[in-house]
């Protein structure tokens, strides 16, 4: 169908218009509510009139920054990357919600409604422990970083792949510019923080910092490794105590694996940041600390299981390696994977503290003073990061330097 904004005046129609849609509900009446939170795209909650627990998500891409206004335009065709994506993710990963139906042109995915879970951003800020997070997350990490890259497929699969995404280009240019560059440098687009003036004005001339930044943007804007999921914050993930979700992975792209580990830790070290802030014998700290770790160490030991299994991909001809050349590849590479996303977590916390867009685990702290106290804190973890990722040896290092 050609593309046509929806809306709750024409939803109803346009879902009976799809003879599967019209199947699952088996009504005459549908109850829409937009119930969108994100900066981008329009979310519906449809319900059956006739059986309440019969229920799906509808989400359109506008072609304009949602945040913002039909004054910020951006292209609809950003959905199609989601679509691409969570396709992909889903046949290799069960922390994806179902796919009911998708419209390329009409930008807009039908989905599994997930109305058990919770946004985890939401659930940390009100300290609620996740038992199985690093469990699944760790094995969607491993299995969609592992399996979309040049370890497991053919070389012309990998190219075919990376060509798939590489439209992708407005959406890693927002990225491009709102985590790497804005946040470090006077810009309209930075929130309005007086109370952080001097911290804006030291790390805008900090010439090791901002080369370092420039050496992480660099990977990001030139490294194929893998299809990533492009903006895998605390935000982007559905879950409660038994299940975890990966949604809205419309920033996808064949990109560094280390930005999906490093929004992750830098999301989490975050949310550890609010909390020590806000109670310092606070024991969900230590839950997320040791969540951090646990994380890093749970996807190592799967992706390299996955290699390990693995007999024959671009990289690893058959015959080539032996185990002994094999273990020495696997340990460099796992080193740089590790730095590599310190590094990016690094750009990501400071960008939002500064940036446009902050998270609700600081911005949302009602007294200035410990707002004020949990960006400076955020605000030292993440240089730290950024300065010190390329010189770490494990994970063990990394938490030194949330903790220090
Ligand atoms: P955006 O790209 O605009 O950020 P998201 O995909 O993050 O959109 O969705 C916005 C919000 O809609 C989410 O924060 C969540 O509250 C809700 N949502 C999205 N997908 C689902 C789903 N499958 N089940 C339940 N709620 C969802
Ligand atoms: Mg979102
Ligand atoms: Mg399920
Ligand atoms: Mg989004």
């Amino acid at each position: 169908m050609a593309y046509t904004i929806l809306d709750t005046s024409n939803l109803e129609a346009y879902l009976f218009s799809l003879p599967q849609i019209k199947s699952f509900f088996n009504t005459d009446a549908l109850l829409i509510n937009e119930i969108g939170d994100g900066n981008l795209n329009f979310v519906f909650l449809v319900t059956s009139a006739d059986d309440a627990s019969k229920q799906l998500i509808l989400k359109q891409a506008v072609p304009y920054l949602r945040c913002v206004g039909e004054s910020y335009p951006l292209s609809k065709e950003r959905m199609t990357y989601e679509i691409r994506s969570m396709e992909r993710f889903s046949e290799l990963s069960p922390h994806i919600p179902k796919i009911y139906h998708f419209d390329e042109e009409m930008s807009m995915i039908i989905m599994e409604y997930l109305g058990e879970h919770i946004i985890m951003r939401k659930g940390m800020i009100d300290g609620v422990k996740y038992p199985k997070f690093a469990e699944h997350i760790s094995s969607f990490l491993a299995e969609t970083l592992f399996k979309t890259s040049s370890l497991y497929l053919s070389s012309s699969e990998k190219r075919e792949l990376t060509a798939q995404f590489i439209g992708n280009s407005e959406l890693c240019k927002l990225t491009e510019d709102f985590v790497f560059t804005a946040p470090f440098m006077e810009h309209e687009t930075n929130a309005e923080l007086p109370e952080l003036s001097d911290e804006a004005e030291r790390i805008t001339k900090d010439l090791e910092l901002k080369t370092k930044i420039l050496q992480l943007k660099h990977k990001f804007i030139n490294r194929c490794d893998a299809l990533i999921h492009g903006d895998l914050h605390t935000g982007s993930i559905m879950i409660n105590e038994e299940e975890t979700y990966v949604i809205d992975s419309e920033f996808a792209f064949v990109g560094p694996m280390g930005f999906d580990v490093g929004a992750l830790i830098a999301n989490l070290a975050m949310s550890w940041v609010s909390h020590t802030v806000l109670d310092e014998t606070s024991d969900y700290a230590d839950w997320i600390l040791r969540t951090i770790e646990e994380v890093w160490q749970k996807f190592e030991k799967k992706f390299l299981q996955l290699w390990d299994e693995t007999k024959e991909s671009a990289l690893f001809a058959k015959g080539f390696a032996d185990t002994q050349i094999r273990k020495a590849y696997q340990e460099e590479y796992m080193l740089a994977l590790l730095r590599e996303s310190i590094g990016f977590a690094g750009c990501k916390i400071i960008r939002r503290q500064f940036g446009i867009a902050g998270v609700d685990d600081i911005r949302g702290i009602e007294d200035a003073q410990k707002r004020e106290a949990a960006n400076r804190l955020a605000i030292k973890i993440g240089e730290r990061f950024i300065k010190e990722h390329n010189i770490l040896n494990n994970i063990n290092n990394a938490m030194t330097l949330i903790k220090a």
